[in-house]
């Protein structure tokens, strides 16, 4: 794969950075660039919820991607990188979304940090959440649906705890279907 991490809004460069190097190790022979970032889309917002529609982003994320012809290639991915509340038609939150398959994934780091949960402040646990996120939205792009197994990375967090139990890694028989 090659994929390019595409910050919506202002991101912390730590996160980028983390993402990046750890993107290459789980997805081997891929490699991940850094774009420059894009502005949240004012189109998202929804003044009711207070929250940004990820679907919607998300179709903003592969317009963008588009926009580059070198993009139309199968091997690449676009993943949108937002620090905002994004919701989905149906589901109160969401910690991403992404085509499955296809060339456009997203997640929001907005409730990743402790602190959201009142926790103390922690970016060793912080950052290992937005890899897990990262790696579970790359992999549906990829094909992949959620997995039974609850310790692997595509197994679908359904809050904070679930995704700190899994790893940021595929079980064995994920590993399996991932073509990169
Ligand atoms: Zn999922
Ligand atoms: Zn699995």
């Amino acid at each position: 794969m090659k994929i390019s991490v595409l910050p919506i809004g202002e991101i912390e460069e730590n996160v980028l950075k983390t993402l990046q190097d750890r993107l290459i190790k789980v997805f081997s022979g891929s490699t991940c660039k850094i774009l420059p970032n894009l502005a949240v889309p004012r189109e998202s917002y929804n003044i009711v919820r207070r929250q940004y529609n990820s679907t919607l982003i998300l179709h903003k994320i592969l317009r963008f991607a588009d926009s580059f012809g070198t993009f139309r290639s199968r091997e690449y991915r676009a993943l949108g990188v937002a620090d905002v509340d994004l919701y989905a038609e149906g589901l109160n939150f969401v910690f991403g979304e992404a085509q499955c398959p296809g060339k456009a994934a997203v997640i929001s780091l907005y409730r990743l940090r402790p602190e959201f949960y009142g926790a103390p402040k922690d970016e060793g646990l912080f950052l290992e959440r937005a890899v897990k996120e990262a790696v579970h939205e790359l992999g549906h792009t990829l094909g992949l649906r959620h997995c039974t197994n609850p310790l692997c990375v595509m197994h679908f967090s359904l809050h904070i705890g679930m995704t700190d139990r899994k790893q940021a890694e595929f079980c064995s028989s994920c590993k399996m279907n991932v073509r990169n």
